[in-house]
């Protein structure tokens, strides 16, 4: 399997990925990518003026994108940029942390769920292992309105979750995800940051019930390294999950455009 799109690719502003702006792209167009979406962790400021930790500083949101400009500018006859950012759907926050990221010079988002209760400090990520099925549940409904909001084009790691509890109640919740997602038409990416670090991700109880509710699935290396910017070893498992599941990869997803 090939691949000639990538829109999930950070960059060394969130603190914990490495290499410059230009050698993600020089890599993404040495692998084949047309079109490259970088992508990195949206800014988010709590309402008591700190920072969230593992985001583009607020104050470089701009420079973030207008860097970005000119690198576009630079390869355009090699590949195709668009600029956006990974956010969460944190319901009492969304709407501000949207404006940020538009603000900013977003032109398109993709969701990552990292935390629960709007991240706040005593929230626990989402890949800490819990059996809390209220917790599942509450994970569950962020995607969902995080789908429901249009303003994303496709969510990465659906199956970040990482719940030990009963599986009835996993399979019964994530389910509610890929109904979702088939109704809205908003893919689900199976996400290579996973499967290059060996995480509980890709998760292939899941991928099975999207096999079953045949929504739509891409792909996305989440580059966190220049050399992450083509991952054509994580392309055969990535593979492997497609045709065991029966999945409906579509490959390249629609674009949803938020500064339009
Ligand atoms: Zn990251
Ligand atoms: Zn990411």
């Amino acid at each position: 399997m090939k691949t000639d799109f990538n829109y999930h690719t950070h960059t060394a502003l969130c603190g914990h990925a490495e290499g410059t702006m230009e050698e993600y792209i020089k890599s993404a167009i040495e692998g084949g990518i047309k079109s490259m979406g970088f992508s990195d962790h949206a800014p988010y400021v709590f309402p008591d003026g700190h920072e969230s930790h593992f985001r583009v500083p607020s104050k470089k949101a701009k420079q973030y994108a207008e860097d970005l400009k000119e690198l576009r500018k630079k390869y355009k006859s090699e590949i195709d940029i668009i600029i956006g950012f990974e956010m969460e759907y944190y319901p009492t926050h969304f709407e501000k942390m949207l404006k940020t990221v538009k603000d900013a010079g977003a032109e398109f988002l993709i969701l990552g769920q990292h935390f629960l209760d709007d991240e706040i400090p005593e929230s626990r990520a989402v890949l800490d292992e819990s059996d809390d099925a209220n917790r599942l549940r509450d994970y569950v409904s962020c995607i969902i309105s995080a789908i429901e909001s249009g303003v994303f084009t496709y969510i990465a790691h659906p199956d970040m979750m990482n719940f030990s509890g009963d599986d009835g109640a996993y399979n019964e919740e994530m389910r509610k995800i890929c109904v979702a997602s088939k109704k809205q038409g908003i893919p689900l990416e199976i996400n290579f940051n996973g499967i290059r670090n060996n995480r509980i991700y890709p998760n292939d109880a899941f991928w099975k019930i999207a096999g079953e509710e045949q929504c739509p699935v891409t792909i996305g290396f989440d580059a966190h390294k220049a050399s992450e910017a083509y991952d054509a070893e994580s392309l055969k498992e990535a593979e492997r999950i497609i045709k065991e599941y029966s999945l409906n990869y579509i490959g390249k997803p629609h674009i949803i455009f938020v500064n339009k």
